[in-house]
């Protein structure tokens, strides 16, 4: 099941911005891994619920769908622990807390107040530019949920300039590298204090970043490297999901604008009831009318299934209500293959109008008994 992002942080469903980042922080600093009587399983545990709870659009959809999203794999999905450890490491033993932005948040900040080296520019001005968000809802039928489906979507969104290329220049004029930054778009300052000599990076306050300057900016997107329009994209819905689910495509929202980060994408999945099964988590329900005479000699039927027809034995003797188990006739399992159960639930028809001979049958029927 998914983890209860709040209890991790110690905090309130009702907490504050304010009061999740304080809570972070002491616990970050308390459980910081390079520390001694650190732990690294519950930095992780940690940074993972603040990930979600210190981004105020990844909180909402925690409070909306909660664990489910989190089954998904909808947050931190493409979170690499190796990576995120190197470079905090790296931050805090070379001292460069500038633009780590890693996983949506920004490590410099964090780690830069966590241990009071005050944070870099870069990182947070480029995550301030990131693109937006986007979310979508997308109807598929059961079938489709059992057995996962491809669809298209069009977004009308927010895309990488195709003029220019995202190098905001009109193409064919100058662009000349920035003197002060030295096309870094950053400065860096070196501080010396009684642990070392501490650098920061700094925005480039004469390119704003960008490291270049652009004498024509683009004329399609203005020398913002991003233009609106439609974009068609194949989305692939895993089988087995759940109704309400949330997938997350990293980086296929909007594109940001001057080269920052493109937003994520998240389609929320509905399944539309059946008419004829009902799901149960993996398996799946169904009803089936028999007549009295099937059901007191047994007999054998076919019963609609996802997969088509598929033939049931009936016992002699079933009564009403009675649930026959077809194996592996269910949803696929989410993330494996293997299928749950369809159970076919038994009516038995009693006739409303019979022959006479049928009457003269039933009630010699009735007399034996
Ligand atoms: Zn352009
Ligand atoms: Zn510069």
């Amino acid at each position: 099941m998914g983890k209860d992002y709040y209890k991790i942080l110690g905090v309130d469903k009702s907490a504050t911005n304010e009061e999740i980042k304080q809570a972070f922080r002491k616990l970050a600093h308390l459980h910081h891994p390079d520390k001694k009587g650190g732990d690294e399983a519950k930095f992780k545990e940690i940074n993972e619920a603040y990930q979600v709870l210190g981004n105020e659009k990844k909180r909402q959809q925690f409070d909306q769908y909660g664990s489910s999203f989190d089954q998904q794999g909808g947050f931190g999905g493409g979170m690499n622990w190796d990576d995120f450890m190197s470079q905090a490491r790296g931050g805090f033993a070379g001292g460069n807390m500038g633009g780590f932005d890693f996983g949506g948040i920004d490590l410099g900040d964090i780690f830069g107040d966590v241990f009071g080296f005050g944070g870099g520019g870069r990182g947070r001005s480029r995550r301030e530019e990131r693109g937006n968000d986007i979310q979508v809802d997308m109807q598929i039928s059961l079938s489709e949920a059992a057995f996962g489906v491809k669809k298209e979507i069009e977004l009308y969104k927010q895309t990488k300039c195709s003029h220019c290329h995202g190098d905001l220049a009109e193409p064919g004029t100058k662009v000349e590298t920035c003197s002060t930054c030295k096309g870094q778009g950053q400065v860096t300052r070196v501080q010396r204090t009684f642990i070392g000599n501490i650098q920061t990076n700094s925005v480039c306050p004469d390119c704003r970043g960008l490291g270049k300057k652009i004498s024509e900016p683009c004329h399609e997107c203005r020398g913002q490297g991003v233009v609106k329009k439609k974009e068609q994209m194949d989305i692939g819905i895993p089988s087995g999901i759940e109704d309400g689910a949330a997938i997350r495509y990293s980086g296929h929202g909007e594109a940001g604008a001057k080269g920052a980060q493109n937003g994520d994408l998240y389609v929320r999945v509905s399944i539309r009831s059946d008419k004829n099964f009902v799901r149960r988590g993996d398996d799946l329900i169904t009803n089936k009318k028999i007549n009295f005479v099937q059901a007191t000699l047994g007999d054998t039927v076919d019963v609609s299934t996802l997969d088509g027809e598929v033939s049931l034995k009936i016992p002699a003797g079933t009564q009403p209500g009675t649930r026959l188990r077809l194996k592996d006739r269910g949803m696929t399992r989410f993330e494996r293959h293997d299928r749950g159960d369809l159970y076919v639930e038994i009516e038995v028809e009693i006739p409303t109008h019979i022959s006479r001979s049928q009457r003269k049958l039933l009630e010699e029927f009735e007399k034996e008994d």
